[in-house]
């Protein structure tokens, strides 16, 4: 064989065995190419659902849980209304046919979540989440804003989203006693650390119904922990892309609530939650933190925000 010969034989064998090798690196997956419009999610999101989650969570609306008629007035840690409110969440997350698990943290502390598995990477999980216990303690609680809008966020996430398909597997999940000291998103960190759970990112939602001076601003807390920043970043780039209309703030150290949780153990994580300082909530842990008080065009974009959010993380499936 002549030299140019071999030398093309090398060539032709070479460049699959290289194409082979680039399919195998551990590198990052690229996205699947029958994604899902994110503006279909946004279409989907319904503000009179929202509200009349955080009407039911605030016992401005009883609600039937099992066969009983039950007003949950107050989502205070020792209260009934919190176990009320656990068993209730386990009722709407079934109803949506998603797996439902109940971690009891403590002899008080109960988080609920459920679990979506991905198709194609089930192992890799996306978290949406909120808490779930209010303030003051009191048998009256409402906790419309702090954190029934978070609540009720995740709950519309499960509704709409239940219904596709996802490539990473997704976690609705509903925190216990965060006004105890975040005691329910850190066990569940926690163990989740302990179990080497590949937790690719977390958007939790506390408060997003108050926004007196109509400025559309919110904090998207961040800090420089696994994929934080990517996550962020992506909220605020589908907040430009679908004009969504409000003006997110990146607090980079942020703070927040549960999300802490979530740095604490290495996990990428934001929290998504309205202004403090100088537009804080009147009304926060008080008796009268109550949906009468929300700014329900603020609540629907911030709640659409993280919605969309999460179905572009996950990748939702057409
Ligand atoms: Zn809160």
């Amino acid at each position: 064989m002549c030299n140019h010969l071999v030398r093309f034989l090398i060539f032709i064998f070479l460049i699959p065995l290289l194409l082979t090798c680039e399919k195998d690196s551990p590198t990052e997956p690229a996205p699947s190419d029958n994604l899902l419009d994110p503006q279909i999610i946004l279409n989907q999101v319904n503000l009179d659902s929202l509200t009349r989650q955080v009407a039911i969570l605030s016992g401005e609306q009883p609600v039937l849980i099992d066969t009983s008629l039950v007003t949950i007035s107050s989502r205070y840690s020792h209260h009934s209304g919190n176990a009320r409110a656990a068993e209730y969440l386990e009722q709407k997350l079934l109803r949506y046919d998603l797996q439902v698990h109940m971690m009891d943290f403590s002899a008080s502390g109960r988080n609920v979540y459920a679990v979506q598995y991905g198709l194609v990477d089930p192992e890799q999980v996306y978290i949406i989440c909120a808490h779930y216990d209010s303030m003051p303690d009191s048998s009256i609680s409402p906790g419309a804003d702090d954190d029934a809008s978070g609540c009720a966020t995740v709950l519309e996430a499960a509704r709409i989203l239940s219904r596709y398909t996802s490539r990473y597997t997704i976690i609705y999940a509903f925190w216990d006693e965060e006004e105890q000291g975040i005691r329910g998103s850190l066990a569940y960190a926690s163990r989740a650390a302990q179990l080497n759970e590949n937790i690719r990112g977390v958007i939790n939602i506390d408060m997003i119904g108050w926004d007196s001076n109509d400025d559309g601003q919110f904090y998207i807390n961040v800090r420089d922990t696994a994929q934080s920043a990517q996550i962020s970043n992506r909220m605020v780039s589908l907040h430009d892309q679908f004009q969504v209309g409000l003006s997110p703030q990146v607090l980079n150290p942020g703070s927040g609530s549960d999300n802490l949780a979530f740095w604490r153990f290495g996990f990428g994580a934001v929290g998504v939650e309205e202004m403090y300082g100088s537009d804080w909530n009147a009304y926060y842990h008080t008796t009268n933190d109550r949906l009468a008080q929300f700014n329900l065009d603020y609540f629907y974009k911030c709640a659409s925000l993280c919605i969309v959010s999460l179905s572009s993380l996950v990748e939702i499936e057409s």
